[in-house]
């Protein structure tokens, strides 16, 4: 059996900010960081736009309480207000600190870290590094995790989390390589596992996005906290879904509709193409709605609308938004100097995920705390994003409550000792269920029910909702979940099969759809990102209220906690 003092599933800026903060807290406790991808292929690689703090550098008059209004007006007041109080308190000293760590952000003329405009923020505070943020943090944080002598186990799968007794104590893995099984105990596991686009058949996440974490927690009896709230980032690409970065828009992009209008001015008059995410995807969608979205010929009534760079000229869009311009450049062949890009909605990033308190330890209920177990990134929900987050919250939320969870478990597991558990029990159930799978005589194809579940999702719990479509929603997703079990898989081999990955990734994103749905299904109101057609209003009297959605084979049980509120008592939401 494999041990260290604590385990982090994820290799992301999340995990890895944790791994590091563990072992410059105490050199001598052993880590081990475990990864489906290598670390450095994690999502968080992806991030363009930049990551949010009042640093004063563009904007003397901005200060973390600035910061904190505006996200819990952007989480439509479903944000936890204590857990955005420390995230932007503690957001410049993380900046400074990667700084500290070699991160190379962008600079202003005079030798400062830069700052950006971002959606739904009042003042210019997202820090960034051209619009390839994400890659120059989380390289850096690698390279630290190698020099602390954390050990990486990197294209391993976990399989399942073991928690006995209300204690997390390990977790069963799979070596991608060669198909070797193996069991790990640890005195804290944490998990980091990101987000789970891949529910759907139109994201900006990478194909590693599968929920995992969420599932596993979900199949060990543990609840998820706001899991109907989707964000659909307004500009992905069309029709491949890939981000154009909210960066662009940011340094001056328009959106403009069949009419070449800024349609902007109809929704959100005093931040036009700068509003939260949710209110701007909502507005796309009404324009393709209505008629006015472009045809891939240029005719009215397609399903996309314009971004439009070209006023920026091209020495902007070269130095601020280069990556954006060579994603539509290579994919679309478009050169957006003189051409504009054709986008729509996305699903972007998971709002909800696995409860967890400002110090990382996930909850098993309301009351109730888990013992040696933490979560942290968008895997995680502390809430700081509520309904909706604001764009360049998410990095921050990684590296501050990344930083914040990894100091908890080095205090928290000084006096413990590491658990016992029955490794041999654990392996051969897991060998026999892999066994199970590679054996079963089935007729379909991963890639064609992944399909099907992918588009079911997307079309019955998409933009905007509503009970019929919900209900018909949930029962096509059972009528697929079934022809999970006739799926067969033509690679029987234990080297690198990818094949047996993907059923096991298929099958987190069946549950954790699931779970979605049906949460979205009991929340009567619109709130966020979670647009009811047939409850159009907020209704904070019923529903000022976290979602905890229980899973298990008989059935999905909903209930809820109460939000803290501290300072801003919720007001009507207007921009
Ligand atoms: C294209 C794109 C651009 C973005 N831009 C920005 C931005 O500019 N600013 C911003 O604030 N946010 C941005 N976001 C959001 C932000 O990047 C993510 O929310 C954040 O990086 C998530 O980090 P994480 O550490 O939680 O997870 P991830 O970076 O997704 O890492 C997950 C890790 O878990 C591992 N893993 C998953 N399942 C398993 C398993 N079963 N076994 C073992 N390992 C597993 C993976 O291998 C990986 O190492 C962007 C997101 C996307 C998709």
């Amino acid at each position: 059996m494999l041990e260290h003092d604590v385990i982090i599933i994820g290799g992301g800026l999340a995990g890895s900010r944790a791994a590091l903060e563990i072992v410059r807290t105490n050199p001598t406790l052993s880590v081990g960081l475990i990864a489906k991808t290598h670390p450095i292929r994690s999502h968080s690689v992806a991030a363009q736009g930049g990551m949010a703090a009042s640093l004063q550098n563009a904007d003397p008059t901005d200060s973390w309480e600035a910061h904190a209004f505006d996200t819990v007006k952007g989480s439509d007041y479903l944000a936890d207000q204590d857990a955005v109080e420390i995230l932007t308190r503690e957001a410049p000293d993380v900046v400074i600190d990667l700084e500290h760590m070699g991160v190379l952000f962008s600079r202003a003329a005079d030798g400062r870290i830069a700052q950006r405009a971002f959606g739904g923020h009042s003042h210019n505070r997202t820090c960034y590094a051209a619009d390839k943020t994400g890659h120059a943090i989380l390289h850096e944080l690698i390279c630290n995790l190698m020099q602390y002598g954390v050990t990486i186990y990197d294209e391993w799968y976990v399989t399942r989390l073991i928690l006995e007794d209300g204690q997390a104590k390990g977790v069963v893995m799979y070596h991608l390589l060669d198909g070797q099984l193996a069991i790990a105990r640890a005195k804290a596991i944490m998990v980091a596992t990101g987000g789970y686009g891949r529910v759907y058949n139109t994201t900006s996440n990478d194909y590693a996005s599968t929920g995992d974490g969420l599932a596993m927690t979900a199949l060990a009896g543990l609840p998820l906290e706001d899991i109907e709230f989707v964000q659909f980032h307004p500009t992905g690409l069309y029709p491949v879904g890939v981000l154009i970065s909210e960066a662009v828009r940011g340094e001056g992009a328009y959106l403009i509709n069949h009419e070449g209008r800024r349609f902007m001015e109809d929704y959100a008059p005093s931040r036009m193409e700068l509003a939260p995410r949710d209110i701007t995807s909502r507005a796309i969608t009404r324009e393709i709605r209505a008629g006015r979205g472009i045809n891939p010929d240029g005719s009215a009534g397609g399903s996309f609308i314009y971004l439009d760079l070209r006023h920026m000229g091209k020495e902007k869009i070269m130095s601020r938004v280069p990556f954006c311009w060579e994603e539509a450049h290579r994919l679309l062949g478009i050169d957006a100097v003189n051409e504009p890009m054709p986008v729509r909605p996305t699903v972007h990033y998971s709002m909800g995920g696995i409860p967890v308190n400002t110090e990382g330890r996930v909850r098993g209920s309301a009351t109730e705390l888990v013992e040696g177990f933490f979560a942290a990134g968008e895997a995680a929900c502390v809430s700081v994003h509520g309904a909706n987050r604001l764009g360049s919250n998410s990095l921050l939320e990684c590296v501050v409550y990344g930083r914040r969870t990894g100091a908890a478990i080095a205090h928290y597991i000084q006096n413990r000792k590491l658990p016992d558990l029955d490794e041999t029990h654990y392996l051969t159930e897991a060998a026999d269920q892999i066994q199970a799978l590679i054996d079963q005589p089935g007729t379909y194809r991963i890639a064609q029910i992944r399909q099907q579940y992918q588009d079911c999702m997307t079309q019955y719990c998409g933009v905007f909702r509503s009970e019929s479509v919900m209900q018909e929603g949930i029962a096509k997703l059972k009528e697929i979940q079934q022809l999970y079990r006739q799926v067969r898989l033509d690679d029987k081999g234990k080297d690198w099969n990818t094949e047996l990955i993907e059923a096991l990734e298929l099958r987190s994103l069946m549950i954790v759809g699931e779970m979605i749905l049906t949460s979205a299904l009991n929340r009567k109101e619109s709130r966020g990102s979670h647009a009811r057609e047939d409850y159009p209003d907020r209704d904070d009297t019923n529903f000022l209220k976290h979602t905890l959605t229980y899973y298990s084979a008989a059935g999905i049980d909903i209930q809820y906690m109460p939000v803290i509120i501290t300072q801003f008592q919720p007001q009507e939401r207007k921009y």
